[in-house]
């Protein structure tokens, strides 16, 4: 049965390297993957939103919590994590931890190739987006294709500036750099309409972010592009440290309104799209205003904990209720996507909320792979030295058959996959001439030493005469 399957697959595989044995595309196999959006909402903590939980004071006295419709609604359809804690609280230490899945990360890292999702997501093809209007450090935008952020990062003194790393050829890109231009000059003007202080204000601050992100979304629906679009809204980080515990939920009130088009823009378009923050944010009392570095603050849950939110549109509905931390968040995001790797340095694990697994095989030739479920031939690679298989299923045998670019069988592995892995598959030449060489090879060669001996046996037999 096996040998029978064997000369299928060589017929089979026969035919791979003549189609593309001088394939002017090296690279990775073309696999579908999806775009994401990732909402940082600066400051909010999971105790005011998470059913289970009860924000308290710091004097131990029972905070309110705001009213919401669409977050719940959202959560219903989501994975939700119940228990995600921030692991560094200094400086902007949140986003580095969120981005590099390390947790001490700082600007450094950040800075440094291949640390962030960033790196990773671009070596996959992903164009980075983002619209921040605080976390938006000098390192953070490096690492985006495109961002509009507010270099004040203030309500009071809104100016907003689009940078560009690289000019794309990819035209949907363009119009996105278009529209957010556009958007830099007119969307400081809501904010400016309101009046300095009110809680209108910080309403329109954070309003900035969703109309610049819908519009992206609605102009990236034309590109076949994978992007990741991260946003950062900075309004109830705000009204928590200068609004008290009062404008700190009337903020969350109005982001829950917010929500719902950005929401219904990802579900309707296969986005993935992460609702997280940086930090929480605790209260003296129910009369003064909130903090977070200092003291007491750092340490309270409602600080600590942060809501983690994922909408998939491949993964069911779900709650995690077990305690992970913040610098899992990259890694998971990573799983979802069918992306393997992880940003170098990342101490985060990856929470495997999906019922299959994606494998890259790095092969040192270039070769191509067969892989066979139960006799069946499943799925293949094309030939070079990445080789991607996506949707496999959890604790199940497959055996992959590894070609060489002539058709040649050279390796024969079998897998069962308990998460998404990366292997590196020795596939060096054989120097053994049975390998190297077929039969036919050693049958010339055995008819020419033939004809040869027949040949100097003729010679002396002729010269004895
Ligand atoms: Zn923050």
């Amino acid at each position: 049965m096996k040998l029978y399957l064997f000369l299928i697959i060589l017929l089979i595989s026969s035919h791979i390297p003549l189609s593309a044995a001088d394939g002017v595309v090296e690279e990775e196999k073309s696999t579908d993957f999806n775009s994401i959006v990732i909402l940082i909402v600066d400051g909010l903590g999971a105790s005011y939103i998470y059913p289970e939980y009860q924000p308290k004071a710091l004097d131990r006295n029972i905070l309110q919590k705001p009213q919401l419709k669409n977050f719940t609604a959202i959560s219903s359809k989501s994975i939700r994590f119940l228990d995600i804690s921030t692991t560094s609280l200094s400086g902007n230490s949140g986003h580095n931890v969120l981005i590099t899945g390390t947790c001490k990360a700082d600007e450094k890292m950040v800075e440094y190739p291949g640390t962030t999702i960033y790196d990773v997501l671009h070596d996959y093809g992903y164009v980075a987006i983002a619209i921040m209007e605080k976390g938006d450090s000098a390192e953070i935008i490096a690492e985006q294709d495109l961002i509009l952020h507010d270099t004040t990062n203030s309500i009071n003194d809104v100016n907003l500036s689009l940078k560009a790393r690289q000019c794309s050829e990819d035209e949907a890109l363009y119009e996105v750099w278009k529209s957010l231009g556009k958007h830099a000059n007119d969307l400081p003007k809501l904010v400016e309409n309101e009046r300095e202080g009110s809680i209108e204000r910080y309403n329109a601050y954070n309003e900035i972010v969703f109309k610049a992100a819908e519009d992206t979304i609605l102009e990236m629906k034309k590109s076949d592009v994978p992007y990741i679009l991260t946003l950062n809204i900075g309004a109830i980080d705000s009204a928590g440290h200068y609004r008290g515990i009062g404008g700190y939920l009337q903020t969350i009130e109005y982001f829950d309104m917010m929500i719902l088009p950005l929401y219904q823009l990802c579900r309707d378009n296969g986005i993935t799209l992460v609702i997280t923050s940086d930090h929480g944010m605790a209260f003296p009392d129910s009369e003064n205003r909130g903090g977070v570095l200092s003291g007491k603050y750092s340490e309270a849950s409602e600080v600590k904990r942060i809501p983690l939110i994922i909408y998939s549109p491949t993964s069911e509905p779900e709650i995690i209720d077990f305690p992970a931390d913040q610098q899992d968040i990259a890694p998971t995001i990573l799983s979802l996507l069918d992306i393997p790797d992880n940003p170098h340095f990342c101490e985060g694990k990856r929470i495997h909320i999906k019922d299959y697994a994606t494998l890259k095989i790095i092969t040192e030739n270039r070769c191509n792979i067969c892989v066979l479920r139960e006799g069946k031939i499943v799925d293949s690679s094309e030939p070079g030295v990445i080789h991607y298989f996506q949707k496999l299923d959890i604790d199940t045998d497959y055996t992959f058959v590894v070609f060489d670019e002539e058709g040649k069988l050279i390796d024969e592995k079998i897998y069962s996959l308990s998460g998404d892995r990366i292997i590196h598959l020795s596939t060096e030449k054989s120097h053994s001439p049975i390998s190297d060489k077929g039969w036919f090879d050693y049958f010339g060669y055995a008819l020419i030493a033939i004809i040869n001996l027949t040949g100097i046996t003729l010679i002396f037999w002729l010269l004895k005469q």
